[in-house]
């Protein structure tokens, strides 16, 4: 059964905490929330058995699954506290939501692609996950509901859409990888207040494109 969590994948979630901890990531809290998390629910059927490697998998509609490591990564870089109001643009499986749902926060997702955000929905919620789902472009961020205290883009683009820094509060952080298609410089991006924003780079990774529109 998918849903069930065993000793087996909670082993397997053990081993994966330590070689997370031995590539860098070294927030407690981030790798509780991940161990927490049981990823093979949010896994296509062909790949569960692969769902603690570290490594990015399909989930269907040209779209992945992020890599553990970079979940954890963009995670830790937001400093998520408790009750932060979240945007997270592109649930894809819904994993990352999780994650950020198990570090406490407030969560608000959005998702271009309806196949995605119809399937992530029941994911989450049989979990016992309750963020608030949004279908859309996430280009435009959710301004009925904002500014959030922190945004995560799950998805590469060429530059920071200002929408998005528009819907962040004064000290919030927006954590997005910024590139080409080959491969993008995760960017943090600090607002100080409307008109200035301390902008550092964190080292490179691939995601799939953030694009635009949405897709019914
Ligand atoms: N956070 C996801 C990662 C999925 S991959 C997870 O944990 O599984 C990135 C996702 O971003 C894809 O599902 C893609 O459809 C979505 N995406 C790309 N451009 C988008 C946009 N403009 N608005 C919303 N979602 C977008």
């Amino acid at each position: 059964m998918k849903m069930e969590d065993t000793y087996q994948h909670k082993g397997l979630r053990r081993k994966l905490i330590d070689e997370l901890r031995s590539k860098g990531i070294s927030n407690i809290e981030v790798l509780e929330a991940i161990n927490r998390v049981p990823r093979h629910v949010f896994m296509e059927s062909g790949f569960v058995h692969f769902a603690y490697k570290d490594q990015a998998f399909p989930i269907g509609s040209g779209q992945t699954i992020s890599q553990p490591y970079t979940v954890a990564f963009q995670t830790q870089l937001l400093d998520i506290k408790k009750m932060d109001k979240v945007l997270e643009v592109g649930t894809g499986s819904g994993y990352q939501c999780a994650v950020l749902l198990e570090m406490g926060a407030n969560v608000y997702t959005i998702e271009r692609q309806r196949e995605l955000f119809m399937k992530a929905q029941p994911t989450l919620s049989k979990l016992g996950y309750k963020p608030n789902f949004f279908f859309g472009d996430g280009y435009e961020g959710i301004p009925a509901y904002g500014p959030f205290d922190k945004i995560i883009v799950t998805a590469g683009g060429s530059e920071i859409p200002q929408k998005l820094l528009n819907q962040l509060k004064p000290q919030g952080k927006l954590v997005m990888p910024v590139g080409g298609t080959d491969s993008q410089k995760m960017t943090l991006v600090e607002k100080i207040n409307d008109q200035e924003y301390r902008t550092t780079e964190h080292g490179s990774f691939i995601f799939v494109p953030f694009l635009k529109g949405r897709i019914y």
